[in-house]
């Protein structure tokens, strides 16, 4: 990957790149797992990196978060208990916990250090999460985790770095098959699932391993400028009918909740999961 002074190069595709200015460099260190980067650019404000690949970005990491959260917690509609495995800066703890009716939040991050530093240089993303008495932080790998834990949890959430790294077990059939077992009745698992039109085996993977293990499977969509590549795939995994509840069902918890969004709407969540052709393709 050629070097261009000023710009983080991100190097997560083999024939694709995004370049984002670096207006100064705030942090740069390796921690016991990864290569932990924030640096500001004009337009997203501060960026996380790991491993030089993009995490969160001030400017948009709503767009993710939300679509995260709200769809499988609103379509849940009683989602008390909410695991989240990775989400290290804290941005997808902050959306869970807009939640009133969520209780509890166990969140299972592998590297304390993204944590620490999230919370002193990135303090916005998490918002004071990490301070909710909600919040149960778990520093241990979300694989190992899911293996033991009993489980209960009404919505599941992969926030994890893409499976290149500490992040590749979180991409295994074993690893689903556990947190299909933690789930409660009802319950939802989702994940971040990287941008299909450069992705697309990973995706196809994945609902390989949710179509033997849900009854209702599928991924949907939202797009994150800073995840180059197109939109990006969210899997969806459930044995519930969560995913037909109808629009006015939808309105009424969203109103419920009195939570304030830049991207997430129930017509936003119903359309996310109308797929196109390309990305209709790669499911098996
Ligand atoms: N939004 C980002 C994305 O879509 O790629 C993910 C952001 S979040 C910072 C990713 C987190 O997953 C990191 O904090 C990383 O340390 C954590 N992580 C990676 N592998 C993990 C594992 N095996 N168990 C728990 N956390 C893990």
């Amino acid at each position: 990957m050629p070097k261009l002074p000023g710009w983080t190069l991100e190097a997560l595709h083999a024939d694709h790149a995004q370049a984002l200015r670096e207006s100064s460099v705030l942090y740069d260190s390796q921690t016991d797992h990864q290569r932990l980067r924030v640096f500001e650019n004009p337009t997203f404000g501060r960026i996380l990196t790991l491993d030089d690949v993009v995490q969160v970005t001030e400017g948009d990491n709503f767009i993710y978060h939300e679509m995260l959260t709200h769809v499988p917690i609103l379509a849940h509609g009683s989602a008390a208990r909410v695991l989240i495995i990775g989400g290290g800066d804290g941005g997808m703890a902050r959306e869970v916990l807009k939640h009133r009716t969520v209780s509890h939040v166990t969140m299972v991050e592998i590297d304390a250090g993204v944590v620490e530093f999230s919370k002193e240089y990135l303090p916005d993303i998490s918002a004071g999460a990490f301070d909710d008495p909600r919040l149960d932080l778990v520093i241990a790998d979300g694989a190992e985790f899911i293996r033991s834990t009993d489980g209960g949890f009404d919505v599941i959430i992969v926030d994890s770095t893409d499976p290149v790294g500490p992040g590749e077990v979180l991409f295994t059939d074993t690893f689903y098959g556990h947190a299909q077992r933690a789930l409660a009745p009802g319950g939802i698992l989702v994940t971040q699932n990287g941008v299909p039109f450069l992705q697309g085996q990973e995706l196809t993977n994945t609902m390989r391993a949710f179509k033997a293990l849900f009854a209702d499977w599928t991924c949907y969509l939202a797009t994150v400028p800073t995840y180059a590549g197109g939109p990006m795939a969210f899997g969806w995994g459930s044995d519930g009918g969560a995913r037909q509840v109808p629009l006015e069902t939808l309105e009424a918890r969203f109103s419920a909740a009195g939570i304030e969004t830049g991207y997430y709407t129930p017509a936003v969540h119903q359309a996310a999961f109308a797929l196109p052709g390309y990305v209709a393709r790669l499911m098996p």
